[in-house]
């Protein structure tokens, strides 16, 4: 990739996307806790119609493939990820019921009530919780279901550190009753909430990463873009690392009425 005539908005957004395309996961999570939290959703057939929106390369949409019957589209603004989405699909044989598509999801290419499930995993907050909830529910049927991921404090109270460092981050983290009680009122009956264990952060998700940095660093040598990328990756991670107690995702599963 030539970095030559790139604003620096760009280049960042490139530079976040070429570094997550050499991960499987470009968010915390696990195979196990996308089955649990199907579980808790219903009404699906081979007729049905899902969508996994802020799909990434799709780690958890296989996953929902192999565990629910129907057509699934995967969602996501960056065309590198879509791709190797397509191609992860094709060589899993999932080719005919799963597909990527590059969109936003600010703006879906759903019909009103076309949806029988919406997924998306450590995905929303670039909508906003909120907003995602009462946007995205005009695409689901009446009874569908909506399952999303997303960063919660476990306490009702936590030390300043990393309440300012979330508060600059992703201001909308909030406690689980607070998550639930927005999703209630988005017109959800709240179905289930619970915390993904902390494997889905170190070994899923932080663990794959150290060897990716150092192959991320070494290509891209004395660009000091990357390097401050890298720092604030680690920053971020050693946060988790001392302060996993009170903080980390929710799913919360919900039933349209
Ligand atoms: N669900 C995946 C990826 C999570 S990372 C996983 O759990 O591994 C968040 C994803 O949201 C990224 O792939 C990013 O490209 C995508 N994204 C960010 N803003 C978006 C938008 N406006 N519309 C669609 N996708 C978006």
């Amino acid at each position: 990739m030539n970095d030559d005539n790139k604003t620096i908005h760009d280049f960042d957004f490139s530079l976040i996307c070429e570094y997550f395309s050499m991960l499987e996961r470009q968010g915390p999570g696990s195979k196990d806790t996308t089955i649990k939290a199907l579980g808790f959703t219903g009404n699906l057939n081979s007729g049905s119609r899902i969508a996994d929106i802020g799909c990434g390369t799709g780690g958890q949409t296989m996953v929902l493939a192999g565990n629910a019957p129907g057509q699934i589209t995967g969602i996501d603004l960056f065309p590198d990820f879509i791709d190797i989405f397509n191609r992860n699909a094709m060589s899993q044989g999932l080719g005919s019921r799963v597909k990527g598509i590059v969109g936003n999801m600010e703006k879906l290419p759903f019909e009103k009530e076309e949806l029988d499930l919406i997924w998306s995993e450590g995905a929303i907050y670039n909508i906003g919780y909120e907003r995602g909830l009462n946007e995205w529910r005009r695409y689901l049927k009446p009874g569908a279901y909506i399952a999303v991921s997303e960063a919660s404090w476990f306490t009702a109270a936590r030390p300043t550190e990393i309440e300012e460092f979330w508060n600059t981050a992703y201001p909308e983290i909030d406690t689980i009753p607070a998550k639930v009680r927005i999703m209630q009122d988005a017109g959800f009956i709240p179905v289930a909430a619970f915390i993904l264990p902390d494997y889905c952060w170190t070994d899923n998700f932080y663990v794959p990463q150290a060897e990716a940095r150092e192959v991320f660093l070494k290509k891209h040598t004395g660009n000091k873009a990357v390097v401050e990328f890298i720092e604030s990756e680690r920053r971020e991670e050693s946060l988790y690392m001392k302060y996993r107690e009170y903080y980390g995702y929710a799913f919360y599963i919900g039933r349209k009425i």
